[in-house]
């Protein structure tokens, strides 16, 4: 057996749920339980079933603890949907019984830690399309069991004593730029050096030894006569006169452009705009 197979869904007692040993995910309990109450139990847990009336969770374990975390009995929580008071989607404001509905399925040791591990990590791979999240977002009057906050206190709430990515704090990183591959490593750092040796005063292997055209054209020396390209011209055509800088920049950028493409449309969407406060 080297796959999971379907058995039955169940409505199965927590009592008799064992959360997976090790679980190396830590979920936000919270987030789920009030999604539970707002939302009800969409989607079932897998568990698998490892003798009769005893089950260990492979997926779903912070949502068992959510309905731990209700607890039995009615919990006198409602929810607000727009106008409406609505009960709560765990126990309907019922005596009720801690149970979760689970899909049973039968697998190997093996499988069941791999069913655990994919499950975990699956969401983590996943990145999100913002202007879509935004535009869902927008189109609810709440964000009640959404998993998602409207901000709340921000910007004001920074806790400038914590360090970054510490509760209470927020942190924006700002990259600049795309990573580069290794040629345009190699480009880069050769103009770097070459800039650094032209720095160095001369005899200090500055000067003489930096590759980068100087102000010189023409040299006459013992009867031989050299002459060189207008470095003036090197650069007004976008290069460097370094081999592997302008083999770069020749493949990036064929046509010599001076700047980056752009683009305008009458048809293209507008930017959304935040404006605070
Ligand atoms: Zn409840």
């Amino acid at each position: 057996m080297t796959q999971a197979t379907y058995v039955r869904t169940d409505t199965i007692p927590l009592a008799q749920l064992t959360p997976f040993p090790g679980n190396a995910k830590r979920g936000d309990v919270g987030a789920i339980l009030s999604s539970l109450a707002r939302n009800g139990q969409y989607r079932a847990l897998v568990v698998r079933e490892v003798e009769p009336d005893r089950y260990v969770v492979l997926a779903g374990n912070h949502t068992t603890q959510a309905l731990a975390a209700h607890g039995p009995g009615d919990c006198g929580m409602t929810v607000k949907a727009g106008d409406e008071e609505r009960p709560c989607g765990v126990c309907g404001n019922q005596p009720w019984e801690p149970a979760a509905r689970c899909e049973v399925v039968h697998c190997d040791d093996d499988t069941a830690t791999r069913i655990n591990l994919v499950d975990n990590r699956a969401s983590d791979l996943g990145t999100y399309d913002e202007q879509a999240l935004a535009d869902l977002i927008g189109g609810l009057d709440d964000l009640g069991g959404t998993g998602w906050t409207d901000g709340e206190c921000w910007p004001t709430c920074q806790d400038m004593a914590e360090p970054e990515g510490a509760p209470g704090t927020w942190t924006v990183t700002y990259r600049w730029g795309l990573p580069l591959d290794e040629a345009a490593i190699a480009a880069v750092s050769e103009l770097t050096c070459q800039l650094i040796l032209a720095c160095l005063p001369p005899g200090t292997k500055g000067c003489g030894e930096c590759r980068l055209p100087g102000n010189v054209t023409r040299v006459v020396r013992r009867g031989v006569e050299i002459e060189m390209a207008d470095p003036t011209l090197i650069f007004g055509e976008g290069r460097t006169g370094l081999p592997l800088v302008d083999l770069w920049l020749s493949t990036v950028n064929p046509h010599r452009l001076a700047s980056p493409s752009r683009v305008f449309s009458p048809d293209l969407k507008r930017p959304r705009v935040t404006t605070w406060p």
